[in-house]
């Protein structure tokens, strides 16, 4: 078979049009009257094959031969040929403008996800502790202070968490309540990944009148421990990065600033499903025990109603409850554990 393309000698600027005759394996080009060179194909090395464009070959003793055609194959190549074919297809350029973004999310939101609960059994029991202290010694420092409930209500309160604990035979030395006044969170209970569970007195006082609510709120909140949910969301974000800082190699400036929203939008969507886990949780239990789902939608029904009031006499400091009314999803719970049956 003759190649037509260019030949361009070793360390020189001299270049001649040339036929490159390939015969049996080998490879030999005539030029400038008495001049040769020649090899067998296997030794040549071929530059990266990219579509549209000519692959260059390069002798062993230096000379680079360019075919003229940029739709010559090279022998080593031909494997590549389909792969040549699908990359010069508009219909597979289209698709796969369409498939990388697709790929890309399907990356973060199904695989991070899915790895992160993976990773989650692999995180060490002091890793948690860490964490958790951590957590709370920032939140304690910037949006807590002492609880102004007299001793009495937050004796009861402490004898509800016991019967609570006692009743789903969760160990004391795991887990913890502690009743605190803050501004910041307003009516409110939180979690934290080492079994330690924050009552606001806002909450207490919203609900004391049902001990029940209470009792559906500790066991909603000791659902996202059981659910190792903070857990999941602090090994979600390690994992998004990682998988982030893979995709896109160095690009650091971008990269920053979609770990932050990308994190972001993944956290709320992965929040959504602790919630109804803990739910589950806490309906579950509370049946088991013989107490009312309606419980635990009474406690649902007085956040939503106090968030209400609190977002229409206050405006300043309503971002945390706005989210809760704004939430469509409390609604729907509430309604679910109206009419929660266990399976
Ligand atoms: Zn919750």
């Amino acid at each position: 078979m003759r190649v037509c393309g260019q030949l361009y000698p070793f360390s020189s600027s001299a270049s001649y049009e040339v036929d490159a005759l390939l015969d049996n394996g080998q490879i030999h080009i005539s030029y400038d009257l008495n001049r040769a060179v020649r090899c067998s194909l296997d030794s040549l090395s071929l530059a990266t094959p990219i579509p549209g464009v000519a692959t260059q070959a390069t002798f062993p003793s230096g000379e680079r031969f360019v075919p003229h055609s940029a739709d010559f194959v090279w022998p080593a190549h031909t494997k590549r040929k389909s792969i040549a074919k699908l990359e010069r297809h508009y219909v597979m350029i289209f698709s796969a403008l369409l498939l990388t973004p697709l790929l890309i999310c399907a990356l973060l939101f199904k695989v991070v996800p899915s790895t992160a609960v993976w990773l989650v059994d692999y995180v060490p029991e002091s890793m948690v502790d860490t964490m958790g202290q951590q957590s709370m010694y920032l939140i304690e420092e910037n949006f807590l202070s002492p609880s102004e409930l007299p001793p009495e209500t937050q004796n009861q309160i402490h004898l509800i968490w016991d019967e609570a604990l006692a009743a789903v035979a969760l160990s004391k030395e795991r887990y913890q309540l502690d009743i605190y006044a803050s501004e910041h969170f307003g009516a409110n209970a939180f979690a934290l990944p080492h079994g330690q569970i924050v009552i606001t007195d806002d909450l207490i006082e919203a609900l004391q009148d049902n001990p029940n609510a209470i009792r559906a709120v500790f066991l909603h909140e000791i659902g996202h421990v059981e659910g190792k949910h903070s857990i999941r969301l602090a090994a979600q974000a390690f994992a998004g990065t990682i998988a982030i800082s893979f995709i896109f190699g160095d690009m650091e400036g971008i990269l920053e600033l979609i770990i932050g929203s990308g994190n972001l939008i993944m956290g709320a969507q992965f929040s959504q499903k602790m919630e109804w886990e803990a739910d589950e949780f806490a309906l579950q239990r509370l049946a088991r025990l013989g107490h009312s789902s309606a419980d635990f939608a009474d406690a649902l029904k007085r956040l939503k109603t106090l968030s209400e009031t609190r977002k229409s006499t206050s405006e300043k400091d309503a971002t945390w409850l706005e989210y809760l009314s704004t939430h469509p999803s409390l609604d729907e719970r509430i309604k679910h554990a109206q009419t929660y049956q266990v399976n």
